[in-house]
């Protein structure tokens, strides 16, 4: 399959060819005749996937195919996502495709004086890439006029509902005409997503490029066992002995984000922390320093993850695993884009062994143990004596049990990712009894 092949107009072929980009991905391939053909679409597909260019792409050839001119506040297109980072990405690929096209576009979020936004949509502009919160207000204040909209994007639909902005969506609809075309992209297909899909769209045609909440097959996955109080020093470990250049770390909270990200510092390793509370500037400098190389690793908080593309991203650590499943899916899939292939490594304590069984059951699949990591009845003994032992755990509460239970997953191990592992696994243990 080429661009040819699907038929898109010779702006956009040119601009694509500029790129790069040899052939469509899979959800390209899929989303882009749907899309040309005028129908709604419900898409399952990641980040990574190349999914933005899959219905910005067609998005653009619709608009040239209709004349009409630019009005004031009146919007052609309009793209919804859940962060200002994504807005922002997606606007990027709106620029990047539609350069040799005459559309003008305007990215509108929160954090950021309301004024210029609105003196641009008084103006005229025919694609808004926006988050819900910043355009509805927009909206009540009467700054556009969505009554004319063609198009209608939600992207990464299922954050969006995660985030809390089903009442913001559901208000900036309203106006919106009922014969507009509706495409709905989603990292997941939940029960929420296919319910809200149910009212939005009209007969749309599915795609799903991956298997349903699956994680992506080029990345490699592993979890550590590690008490919480070693998890600092086996992230240092991990990034100064793999050589790690460039490493995106998630921690649950905001504060636990700047902490990691100082005592990195303090450590080294240069690094700056990416969350809600920090301004949009301090972002953005965080983001442009990290992509540049100029910091080694960025902690991030969920949220404030969402949507960042960072091309040749190839280390993923989960510092703390996330207690909803979904997000340990968007996460690793920060990595592994685009045909690139990723790491995934996470580090887990014994009070996150629900958290790890959650994410098993969601993706379907058992995570590696890494041949370097602790049995988890090892962090239950070196950890803090304190704490009692989850209700239900991988671990057993003994040393001898955990000894027994070890070499199970190492057959385990065995069975799902080869004799290599265990090959590993054997080599590592060789010097330890020597050492005894
Ligand atoms: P996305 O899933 O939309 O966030 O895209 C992920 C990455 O894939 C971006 O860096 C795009 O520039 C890149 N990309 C999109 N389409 C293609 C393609 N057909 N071939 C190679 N890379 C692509």
């Amino acid at each position: 399959m080429t661009f040819e092949q699907l038929n898109l107009s010779a702006p956009l072929l040119k601009a694509v060819k500029e790129e790069g980009y040899e052939a469509p991905t899979p959800i390209q391939a899929q989303a882009i005749p749907a899309i040309l053909q005028g129908r709604d679409v419900l898409a399952a597909a990641q980040t990574g996937t190349g999914k933005t260019a899959g219905f910005t792409l067609p998005l653009l050839q619709r608009l040239s195919e209709n004349k009409s001119n630019t009005k004031k506040y009146k919007i052609r297109a309009l793209v919804l996502t859940p962060t200002r980072e994504l807005a922002a990405q997606v606007a990027e690929s709106v620029k990047t495709y539609g350069k040799y096209l005459p559309f003008s576009h305007r990215v509108i979020f929160g954090g950021v004086g309301i004024n210029p936004q609105l003196a641009d949509l008084r103006r005229g502009v025919d694609i808004v890439i926006a988050t819900p919160g910043r355009l509805l207000d927009i909206m009540r204040q009467g700054g556009i006029d969505l009554s004319a909209l063609e198009i209608l994007v939600l992207d990464e639909a299922d954050r969006m509902l995660d985030m809390g902005f089903i009442n913001d969506i559901k208000a900036l609809m309203k106006p919106m005409p009922k014969s507009r075309q509706t495409l709905l992209f989603s990292a997941t297909f939940s029960k929420e997503i296919k319910k809200l899909a149910a009212t939005l769209l009209h007969d749309p045609v599915t795609i799903e490029v991956a298997r349903e909440n699956s994680t992506v097959d080029r990345i490699v996955q592993q979890v550590h066992f590690v008490p919480k109080s070693g998890k600092r020093a086996l992230l240092t470990h991990l990034i100064s002995s793999n050589n790690w250049e460039k490493v995106l770390v998630f921690t649950r909270t905001k504060h636990g984000a700047n902490r990691l990200s100082k005592q990195l510092e303090e450590a080294g390793i240069r690094a700056a922390a990416i969350h809600g509370n920090k301004s949009q500037g301090a972002r953005t400098k965080a983001l442009a320093q990290f992509k540049s190389g100029e910091i080694r690793v960025l902690v991030a908080t969920d949220i404030a993850a969402r949507g960042l593309d960072i091309d040749q991203l190839p280390h993923v650590v989960n510092y703390e695993l996330p207690n909803v499943p979904e997000d340990y899916v968007h996460r690793i899939g920060r990595t592994g884009r685009a045909g690139a292939s990723g790491e995934a490594v996470s580090l887990v304590s014994e009070d996150e062994m629900e958290y790890l069984r959650g994410i098993e059951k969601l993706t379907g699949e058992k995570i590696p143990v890494s041949p370097e990591s602790d049995a988890p009845a090892a962090t239950a003994s070196t950890g803090s004596a304190k704490k009692p032992a989850p209700k239900e755990s991988r671990s057993d509460t003994s040393p001898k049990q955990g000894r027994r239970r070890r070499q199970k997953s190492k057959e385990e191990l065995a069975a799902e990712v080869g004799s290599k592992i265990l090959e590993k696994l054997e080599k590592m243990d060789k010097p330890k009894k020597k050492r005894r």
